[in-house]
């Protein structure tokens, strides 16, 4: 029988990687499941209502992951939780893969296989285990909601005996997943919304949504968009009609929400300290590319800045703010994640490393680095044998190579010398 254990995140993480509800649907497709206790209860999910869903509760963290032959967690765990476990099962979660090398390279040591929900194929099977997906829909809905709380006007336009209080304009700078669901969020408290992205495809989804689309639409624009449904990085000159154009247009907005990035590289700026200057008083920007170093000039992650009356929200976590409903979509990308590894007959943990998803994921096996990505990079950072690599950083999400097995402590790691160390982050999240 497969054993799942769930462990109790860090204190700066609300979420947890099962709920009651998918604790219920593992146990009925065979799986014993044990609950760290109160690891749920940020969430709103106690140790009762787990019981009920047919789970175990142990009391630490250790007793929760010992038998476990796949410990689900949110964020990457500590290294003794890995130490924790046993030697070939799985840890699966939002690893962070691109960050702190060393960490990742002792967590590989301890003989665990890794998987990192954040490199999941973008294909339509995947879907239903597209945690960026889950968790920056959330952040896009939250960071409305946290713009309009905070500015101390309504958003509808209201018709009232004593005159007309105006709608507020909202401006969405980047329309993925978060940028999709800030757009109709705000819709819904009736603002005037409008959007802008460097991707072509987003003009149609922008005005489906009521919203206008605002962009620079030349030659390099109609070519903008990868393969893989990514944004470019775009040449200078775009960038200063871009800026000329954003700078007209964001001096009349009450609030604007940020969410451009692009796979690999730091967020782009996109709003500067002048731009700043010319919104009236009291308006809001929330920022949601904080982590990644923010789309505005006076961003700072983690904090509200305010400039000359303006508020900068570079707030991180946000889908871990609203926990329930993360954990809830979280958990349901871990079971449909893990259950087609369940072997219907013998109900045991059987991966099928051939399978592309577990090959897209998975970032250690063995005691070694098995992502090709990961160990390039993460050999960079390990001072190992670094070679210049004159290609641009690949998305992070694209589907990722497996290498031949290989530590990247031991430092023969072919990477590119100066590499960004990639977060793709849960999104407003310092996870996603
Ligand atoms: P993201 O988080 O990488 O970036 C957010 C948005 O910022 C993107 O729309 C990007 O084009 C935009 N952006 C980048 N630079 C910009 C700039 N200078 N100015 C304005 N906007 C800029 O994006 P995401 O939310 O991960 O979504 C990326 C794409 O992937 C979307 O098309 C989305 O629909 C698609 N997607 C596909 C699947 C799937 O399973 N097939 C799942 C989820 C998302």
């Amino acid at each position: 029988m497969i054993a799942i254990g769930v462990p109790a995140e860090g204190k700066d993480e609300p979420r947890i990687g099962l709920t009651p509800e998918t604790v219920k649907k593992l146990v009925k497709a065979g799986a014993k499941v044990t609950v760290r206790s109160g690891a749920g209860l940020r969430s709103h999910f106690s140790d009762q209502e787990y019981t009920d869903a047919g789970a175990a509760i142990a009391k630490n963290d250790a007793d929760a992951v010992a038998d476990a032959d796949v410990v689900f967690t949110v964020r990457r765990p500590p290294l003794a939780l890995a130490k924790a476990m046993k030697k070939g099962a799985a840890l699966i979660g939002m690893l962070d893969p691109f960050s702190d090398a060393e960490g990742l390279d002792a967590l590989a040591k301890t003989g665990v296989s890794l998987f990192a929900m954040e490199l999941m194929p973008r294909i339509t099977r995947a879907q239903s285990m597209d945690v960026l997906s889950s968790q920056s829909n959330l952040a896009g809905y939250k960071a409305v909601v946290d713009a309009s709380a905070a500015f101390e006007r309504a958003l509808p336009m209201m018709m009232t005996a004593a005159g007309t209080v105006p709608a507020a304009r909202v401006f969405i700078m980047g329309v993925g997943v978060a940028g999709l669901q800030a757009i109709a969020t705000a819709r819904r408290l009736g603002a005037i919304v409008t959007a802008t992205d460097v991707r072509p495809a987003v003009k149609e989804q922008v005005a489906s949504l009521g919203a206008k689309f605002v962009a620079v639409e030349d030659e390099e624009f109609k070519q903008a968009e990868t393969a893989g449904g990514y944004a470019k990085e775009m040449s200078d000159e775009y960038k200063k009609k871009q800026a000329a154009l954003i700078a007209d247009h964001v001096k009349n907005q009450d609030i604007v929400i940020t969410t451009a990035l692009i796979p690999g590289r730091p967020a782009p700026k996109l709003i500067s300290k002048a731009m700043i200057e010319s919104m009236k008083p009291g308006s809001v920007i929330v920022d949601l590319a904080a982590e990644r170093g923010g789309n505005t000039e006076l961003t700072k992650p983690g904090e509200i800045a305010e400039h000359k009356g303006v508020r900068i929200f570079g707030l991180l976590n946000l889908p871990g703010q609203v926990p329930v409903n993360a954990s809830s979509l979280y958990a349901r990308n871990l079971q449909a994640f893990i259950e087609p590894f369940i072997d219907k007959e013998k109900k045991t943990l059987a991966i099928d490393w051939d399978d592309e998803l577990a090959k897209g994921t998975a970032i250690a096996r063995d005691g070694a680095i098995v992502n090709a990505m990961v160990a390039e990079r993460l050999g960079a950072k390990a001072g190992g044998a670094a070679k210049a690599d004159p290609k641009p950083a690949r998305a992070t999400r694209a589907p990722t190579k497996t290498a031949p097995a290989k530590s990247v402590a031991n430092g023969k790691a072919k990477a590119p010398a100066k590499r960004n160390g990639v977060k793709r982050q849960p999104k407003g999240g310092k996870t996603p």
